[in-house]
């Protein structure tokens, strides 16, 4: 084994911090019992507070793929249109899902360097005019390739388009990261998992449900039994589940949410902004290109950097973890070998994104990737001016 900590630096699951780890390793109580109520009404009304919703949440032992799922089957019936974006590959495989469900998915055609157009939403919902479009599914922050999609402008577009349509949004890595609201950008789903910005291992997922989307599920016909969100609000009201929950994990998400809290979300999407300027700021001085093309859609989560023609993604991903025991994201699918990702997400500091650029550049030369040295020292630079931080005030 190699000495000192590994660097995990893909984007989800990220470092989870040891007070995490340290909360997850309590006994596991009786989760019928009567000290679990508190465990279960916390990590509830905490996931409220992130959401930014007053509705209801739920919460599954499952990875984000379940919640996915959950979204679809509880709100829709079997052939339901359903407008979807190219955003990427999880826009992609979401997709896939609804498909394998026996929905109807419409999909606009992305090139993978952006996040998802409000006006070309707009229009295809204008087309519609039987409303046969059921719901408006969108990936925040397309892991894939670090661009992020305006929600409360889709919101304003379907909107403006008079439909009807649900509007669903997966934050599975973009949920206490970046800057959301569930119920202020009128969105009826929020899909979410843990692994990511919440700090945690992989293993719980969630949905924020609207009443409209509440209204929904009443009406819909897809088959559901374990993911049936009426089977979970009954038992959730008491903080009780009705099969047995991952009770440790909840211990864990109860500790990452006092976590957020005291940081504070708004400190913490800001911290996730400048890291992401910071690593961008790097790959240009390394004479690399970002993936995302759209100033307005990059992402504090994560950077996807092109690699130059003829040079493999995965051998300098393989070199930088043998060389210097840090793993970065691959390119998925479409961007196979083509890219690598720098995750910057969840519990992470200055110290922490420095190291990963330093594991990077000497990567890129220990590689041959031709690249120009000093991109660390830009993002120090960067890092350290006092009116980026806002540390001189504070
Ligand atoms: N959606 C996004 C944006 C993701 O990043 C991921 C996983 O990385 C998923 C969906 C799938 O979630 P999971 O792998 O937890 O099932």
């Amino acid at each position: 084994m190699p000495s000192g900590r590994h660097f995990l630096q893909i984007p989800g699951p990220s470092n989870v911090p040891d007070r995490i780890l340290r909360a997850i390793d309590f006994p596991t109580i009786d989760h019928r019992g009567p000290g679990f109520a508190e465990v279960g009404r916390a990590a509830l009304d905490g996931m409220t507070w992130v959401f930014g919703t007053e509705g209801p949440v739920v919460i599954y032992p499952s990875s984000g793929t379940g919640a996915w799922e959950a979204a679809l089957v509880n709100t829709l019936s079997p052939g339901d249109a359903v407008l979807m974006y190219e955003t990427g590959h999880f826009a992609t495989l979401w997709k896939q899902l609804a498909e394998r469900l026996g929905l109807n998915p419409l999909f606009i055609e992305g090139d993978w360097r952006s996040g998802a157009d409000p006006d070309a939403i707009e229009a295809r919902l204008k087309e519609d005019k039987a409303h046969a479009i059921k719901a408006v599914c969108v990936v925040h922050n397309e892991t894939s390739t670090g661009s992020v999609s305006p929600i409360a402008a889709i919101r304003r577009a379907i909107d403006a388009a008079g439909h009807p349509a649900l509007l669903m949004v997966d934050t599975i890595s973009s949920l206490g990261s970046l800057d959301y609201r569930h119920d202020e950008w009128g969105v009826d789903v929020t899909v979410s998992g843990s692994q990511k910005g919440l700090m945690l291992p992989p293993g719980l997922s969630f949905n924020a449900i609207s009443a409209k989307a509440l209204a929904a599920s009443e009406q819909a016909r897809l088959p559901k039994s374990y993911w049936a969100w009426d089977h979970m609000l009954g038992p959730n009201e008491k903080g009780y589940f009705p099969y047995t929950p991952a009770t440790n994990m909840l211990y864990g998400l109860n500790e990452a949410i006092a976590m957020l809290r005291e940081e504070g979300l708004s400190n913490v999407f800001a911290r996730h902004a400048r890291h992401g300027a910071a690593t961008r700021a790097a790959v240009r001085a390394w004479g690399l290109e970002v993936l995302c093309r759209n100033p307005n859609h990059y992402s504090g989560v994560l950077t996807a950097v092109v690699m130059p023609e003829g040079h493999s993604a995965d051998a300098f991903r393989a070199v930088t973890l043998k060389n210097y025991d840090m793993s970065l994201g691959n390119g998925l699918s479409k961007v196979t070998d083509r890219v690598f990702r720098i995750g910057h997400l969840g519990d992470f500091n200055d110290l922490m994104l420095c190291a990963t650029l330093a594991g990077v550049e000497m990567g890129l030369r220990d590689a041959g990737v031709p690249h120009k040295a000093g991109g660390v020292q830009v993002a120090m630079n960067q890092l350290g001016r006092a009116s980026d931080t806002g540390r001189a005030a504070a």
